[in-house]
């Protein structure tokens, strides 16, 4: 295949060829009918197929699946490998080739406007997501686009502005959010992101384009910009960004020609992004099923099946849920008639069919249950109206327990900008206020893309968080209201107290075209943590209407090198009645550290499904990267030898289980040592110690100290810990000379 793709571009005009760098229209690349090159079409992704005929027009009815921060709630990766493989087949059917998607960007801050389409703010579970999810498309022979390649964390200036992110921090938080997912799952492309990283736009960023994503990670697919992410098509062609979309009058295409014909640009680049294109292009039509169907009501299930698998249910005092059929349930808010299902912008899919809650819960009591409806707000307006409120608290009055379907409106949420703020509209507030005064026997459950603040957290007996569910969500929250479903998901995210709690509060979301990321890895609980800052809800946390006892942590060493796999295990109860499934959660924390770290991170997760009084052994293992961060004096992984603890936890706040592991580095850093290294470092590498000691002794048997009592060596660099090299000159008296610290350092550099 390699061979023959070579043949055809040698066969191909410098036209042809550039041509083939850019899109026939919205959707498509170009064909060349002379050469057999066919054309691919795009869509959109992610959480169900956008297939329309120009940019924005209304796209062909596909399945809504719950978007991707409903999706990582699960924690369930054998889940979103079935919704990829559902769109797959949706894709097949329809004759696209690529989904663009998925999205993976980390939830820097919580008001970003397109949180709802991204998996979390941690990178391990992001990743981990992502994978699954192109493993599950990419098995219909339909090929992916991670995107938006690289920290594209905000709506705000996306086109023009500027991340400036240490590279530390992108590695750790940024990067390896797709680096696991590429790495793993081999997306057939990439899309590059709008905005500047450090200074350079994403599509013309050769260290995001070429060093990290071919050389380090390995990516063989080809690189898709944005559409409209290109500045400059020539610099963007030479940093790794392969195919332009959409159709652009075809003037990119002229200046790569122009570049060619004047030398600027060495043929063999545009070559290499040609042969990259039509490898995909290839294996695309290779891969294309004929006459591919799917069965919507089948895929209609599986939406709703995969939807109450990702609530999380954040409160339940008294056990209120689940409900039971019987007396009267008040049904109050818009939402459960007009359900807020998915949000704004590229990902927005026209659904096959929308199950509203009012039906679904009619539906599910079998009429052993009177059930009420009172619409509560107006969905147009964040005004309360007090006509509506007078008419639900009338409802209420008349109910033994009362549901509130709140949350987001979807202009609150969309592509293309950010939220001002973290509130919910106050039409929605003050109906759960006014409600709560006239039955205590509330539920509220929420529909929103990204965390809200709840002045009325106290208020309700249980809050069940459904985030965007897509568009079997009526029937969904049916089943887990009334207990045919248990909840089983965990937030992918913190919700805090309020925004200013937030890490990037202070920089978000910066200065005209600068967004600078000063919080550096304190994104989310990485930040609450350290700061010991409670949250309203933390990372991790969600509720079951069961109960789960671990015990028996096991390690499998007590020490191991860098390059050994540590595996853990521990046992998980189902201490409750009811079947339910635990996601159990594993952290590191680096016990001391030289670099500043955070206090833990995830890097590990099972969700284990048991009956009542069932016991099963969940096994994690964790290689070189459980341990190290990213060295910037060696520009790799690295862990620090030392001790390390494992910690086993119902949620980030919620250790349970943990125990010590010892890990030694097998890389060692030559340090590089000069007249301004402070004796306190010198001491701390083994190596540079020994040459230092006799040095020291020697100037101390000369000093007039030299029979005080006690160990003069240890006093000494105790009191000269943060003394640097050259002070020896000025305290060492006669004993040293400029020569002898010379010749000193050189040693320490094994010069
Ligand atoms: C979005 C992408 C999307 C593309 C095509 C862009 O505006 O950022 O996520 O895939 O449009 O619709």
């Amino acid at each position: 295949m390699e061979q023959d793709i070579k043949k055809l571009i040698s066969q191909m005009t410098l036209e042809e060829k550039a041509s083939l760098c850019s899109g026939k229209d919205a959707w498509h690349t170009k064909s060349i009918e002379r050469l057999g090159i066919p054309s691919i079409r795009m869509s959109d992704g992610p959480h169900g197929l956008r297939k329309a005929d120009e940019l924005f027009d209304k796209s062909i009815p596909a399945t809504c699946f719950p978007t991707a921060v409903t999706l990582a709630s699960s924690w369930d990766r054998e889940l979103l490998e079935r919704v990829g493989k559902a769109i797959g087949e949706e894709c097949q059917a329809e004759n696209v080739q690529i989904l663009l998607g998925p999205g993976v960007n980390i939830k820097r801050s919580p008001l970003c406007g397109r949180n709802f389409e991204y998996y979390s703010e941690d990178p391990f579970l992001s990743s981990e997501m992502a994978k699954h999810f192109i493993k599950g498309v990419q098995s219909e022979g339909v090929g992916t686009s991670i995107k938006h390649f690289a920290a594209n964390n905000q709506e705000h200036r996306r086109l023009t502005v500027d991340a400036i992110v240490d590279e530390r921090t992108l590695r750790e938080i940024y990067l390896a959010s797709f680096e696991k997912a590429v790495k793993e799952a081999k997306p057939w492309t990439v899309m590059c992101s709008y905005n500047k990283v450090n200074g350079t736009y994403a599509s013309e960023n050769e260290f995001l384009l070429t060093q990290i994503l071919r050389n380090e990670w390995g990516f063989e697919g080809f690189v898709v910009s944005d559409w409209g992410a290109v500045n400059d098509r020539v610099l963007g062609l030479s940093a790794g960004l392969d195919l332009q979309m959409p159709y652009d009058g075809g003037h990119g295409d002229k200046k790569i020609i122009e570049a060619v014909r004047s030398g600027k640009l060495p043929e063999e680049i545009l070559d290499r992004a040609v042969e990259r294109i039509l490898k995909i292009v290839f294996r695309a039509i290779e891969n294309k099923k004929e006459k591919a169907t799917y069965d919507k009501e089948a895929h209609h299930k599986l939406a709703r099946e995969v939807a109450r698998e990702c609530f999380v249910l954040l409160k339940n005092e008294d056990n209120i849920l689940p409900l039971k059929k019987e007396g009267t349930i008040a049904l109050i808010g818009a939402f459960a008639k007009k359900p807020r299902f998915q949000g704004g912008g590229s990902s927005h899919v026209n659904p096959t069919r929308v199950d509203d809650a009012v039906e679904e819960i009619t539906k599910i009591v079998e009429g052993k249950a009177n059930i009420l409806y009172s619409e509560g707000y107006n969905l147009d307006s964040d005004i309360p109206d007090e006509k509506l409120i007078e008419e639900a608290k009338e409802v209420a009055k008349r109910a033994n327990v009362v549901v509130i379907f709140a949350g987001l409106p979807e202009r609150y949420e969309s592509e293309g900008y950010d939220r001002p703020h973290m509130k919910m509209p106050e039409s929605h507030n003050k109906l759960i206020e006014e409600i709560a005064q006239i039955n205590h026997n509330l539920v509220v459950v929420l529909s929103n893309g990204s965390p809200i603040e709840m002045p009325w957290i106290e208020k309700p007996k249980a809050i069940l968080e459904t985030y965007l569910g897509g568009q079997a969500w009526g029937g969904a929250v049916a089943d887990v209201l009334f207990g045919v479903a248990n909840p089983s998901g965990k937030l992918a995210e913190t919700f805090p107290k309020k925004l200013s709690d937030n890490p990037s509060y202070l920089f978000f979301p910066g200065e005209k075209d600068r967004a600078e990321y000063r919080e550096g890895i304190f994104v989310g609980y990485r930040y609450y943590d350290k700061k010991e800052m409670e949250v309203l809800f933390p990372f991790g946390y969600g509720l079951s209407y069961t109960t789960f006892e671990y015990s028996d942590l096991k390690l499998d060493k007590k020490e191991l090198t860098d390059q050994e796999i540590l595996k853990v295990k521990i046992k998980v109860k189902n201490t409750g009645k009811v079947k339910g499934k635990e996601i159990v959660q594993l952290y590191v924390r680096d016990i001391k550290s030289s670099v500043i770290r955070p206090e833990k991170e995830l890097k590990g997760f099972v969700k284990v499904e048991l009956e009542p009084g069932e016991e099963k052994e969940v096994e994690f293992e964790l290689d070189k990267r459980a341990f190290a961060y990213f060295n910037m004096d060696i520009k790799d992984w690295y862990v620090e030898t030392g001790e390390f603890e494992i910690l086993i936890g119902k949620s980030s706040r919620d250790i349970v289980l943990k125990d010590t592991i010892y890990v030694k580095s097998t890389v060692e850093i030559k340090r590089k040592y000069h007249k301004n290294s402070t004796i306190g470092d010198i001491i701390e590498d083994p190596y540079a110690e020994e040459i230092f000691k006799p040095v020291i002794q020697q100037i101390i048997e000369k000093s007039p100290l030299k029979d005080a009592p006690g160990d003069l060596y240890q006093m000494f660099v105790n009191m000269m810990k943060y003394m640097p090299l050259r002070g020896l000159l000025s305290f060492g008296g006669e004993q040293i000379t400029e020569e002898m610290l010379d010749e000193l350092i050189r040693k320490l550099n094994r010069e």
